[in-house]
């Protein structure tokens, strides 16, 4: 048996942990969009495999067995990759994803799909808006170049970013509701857009919404083709043996 785990998120590291501690050889990749990724108890490569064909002739030189997709679940593209490379290499395929979040008693979400439907439902007179999407699509919001927007990331952008008002807050979770309250009402918070990323890590801002009647513009994940799914690492564990 040999492992390769798609990582990136806090259940990847979970699974790497638990694969290194029974011995179990596997390898661990990294897209490299962070400067200092968490360090892996497992051989670790970074970096693209280049597209689907990439991937396949990685899986085939490591003799890979088993492909473990636990990206995140907006990783659309690695994701659709690894469901094909799988399928066109003859090897298995899982995800290990968090379940998403439902909104609860007391939460105003919005839901959309995609980020130019978030952008969309900005449209409207300024507010302080929470812009907890990460890095990669921060762009599209000068299109409502009206808000301030408050940006949580994890290593400061590198290039100016088009938004005219923004500040940028450098933080990595999990999160607490203690420390997300106080950010929503320092900041004067009126609105969050996030992405429906589930877990525990940095839901959070979501309670704070709640338990200050503020309205949450949630991006539903994105449609990927049939896959097997679990949501634990013993789940993993389970498929493995
Ligand atoms: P993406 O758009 O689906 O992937 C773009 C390309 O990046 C892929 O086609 C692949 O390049 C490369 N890539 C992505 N994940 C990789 C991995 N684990 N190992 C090697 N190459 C990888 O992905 P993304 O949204 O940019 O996410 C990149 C990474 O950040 C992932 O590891 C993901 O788990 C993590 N992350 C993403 C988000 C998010 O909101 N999207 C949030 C938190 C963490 P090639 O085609 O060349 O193989």
């Amino acid at each position: 048996m040999n492992v390769l785990i798609l990582g990136g998120t806090t259940e990847a590291s979970a699974l790497a942990s638990a694969l290194a501690e029974r011995s179990i050889p596997a390898l661990f990749s990294y897209a490299g969009r962070v400067a200092t990724p968490k360090p892996q108890p497992l051989p670790t490569r970074v970096g693209g495999f280049g597209g689907v064909e990439g991937l396949a002739a990685f899986l085939a030189d490591k003799r890979i067995t088993h492909l473990v997709d636990a990206t995140h679940p907006f990783a659309e593209r690695m994701s659709r990759n690894a469901i094909l490379a799988a399928q066109r290499s003859g090897i298995r395929c899982l995800a290990l994803t968090r379940p998403p979040w439902v909104p609860q008693a007391g939460d105003h979400w919005q839901r959309v799909v995609g980020i130019e439907a978030a952008v969309n439902a900005l449209a409207g007179p300024p507010e302080c808006i929470l812009l907890a999407i990460g890095r990669q699509h921060l762009a599209a919001f000068a299109a409502q170049p009206q808000h301030h927007y408050l940006l949580r990331l994890v290593d400061r952008p590198e290039a100016s970013l088009p938004l005219p008002q923004h500040r940028v807050i450098l933080d990595r979770g999990p999160f607490t509701l203690e420390g997300d309250l106080a950010l929503l009402r320092e900041h004067g918070i009126q609105r969050l857009v996030c992405k429906n990323s589930g877990g525990e890590g940095a839901v959070a801002k979501l309670t704070a919404a709640r338990q200050l009647g503020l309205p949450v513009v949630m991006i539903e994940r994105p449609a990927l083709p049939e896959r097997r799914e679990v949501h634990s690492v013993e789940d993993v564990l389970a498929w493995l043996a």
